[in-house]
């Protein structure tokens, strides 16, 4: 199985590893720092030995990656892995701005229903069952993330149980939440949290999530 090192160390951008399978354009890795979509995170982009890598995907606990037509990576060749980092530092932020707003939502009065998530590089967005017009929470839950941020917590991140590859973050003193995707060391790193509203339907609330860097 390919060793997960994004979990192990978020902030790694390049490393040197070996092709571990190949199979037509799709190979796998012994170790890996290239996320692939999970959690609503979007997956890396990045390069494989030189190549693009037009697809990241899951493969039960392997991840499989897509090389273009025509590669000529083989099992054992050692290869250069190297991801987009200010893609992936924006994925990360936007993540955590928008795991923290959750949480918020969750502990308002009331059944909160959580419907959708994603987490694009621009912004990120949380879809929920919802009567009312959500962005009469949004000073409160602005306020209440931003103070989280602007006390620079510890997040720690961590597996909940190795063998399934569970995952957790956890900012002691806040919340422990189950979660794959890449996580920050601290909450100060997310910047200035915004929120937008969006109604996508009766019922149904949208909050797109912006963080901007201090
Ligand atoms: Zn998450």
């Amino acid at each position: 199985m390919t060793k997960k090192l994004f979990w192990e160390d978020p902030y790694l951008t390049t490393i040197e590893t070996a092709v571990e399978s190949v199979f037509d354009n799709s190979i796998t890795l012994r170790e890996t720092i290239f996320y692939a979509f999970s959690g609503g995170q979007e997956s890396d982009t990045g390069t494989i030995g030189g190549y693009p890598v037009l697809e990241a995907r899951h493969s039960g606990l392997d991840i499989q990656y897509l090389s273009p037509e025509g590669h000529e990576l083989k099992p054992g060749d050692s290869v250069c892995v190297k991801i987009d980092w200010d893609r992936r530092y924006r994925l990360m932020r936007l993540h955590f701005a928008a795991e923290l707003i959750l949480e918020l939502v969750y502990r308002e009065p009331g059944q909160v229903k959580k419907i959708g998530a994603h987490i694009a590089p621009d912004k990120a967005r949380i879809d929920f069952h919802w009567p009312q017009n959500i962005s009469s929470l949004f000073p409160k839950l602005t306020s209440q993330a931003q103070a989280l941020v602007d006390q620079d917590m510890v997040i720690i991140s961590a597996y909940a149980d190795e063998s399934s590859q569970r995952r957790y973050w956890e900012v002691p003193g806040f919340a422990r939440v189950s979660c794959g995707g890449t996580h920050l060391k601290r909450t100060g790193e997310v910047g200035n949290i915004m929120l937008k509203r969006k109604n996508i339907g009766k019922g149904k609330e949208r909050i797109e999530v912006y963080a901007a860097a201090k």
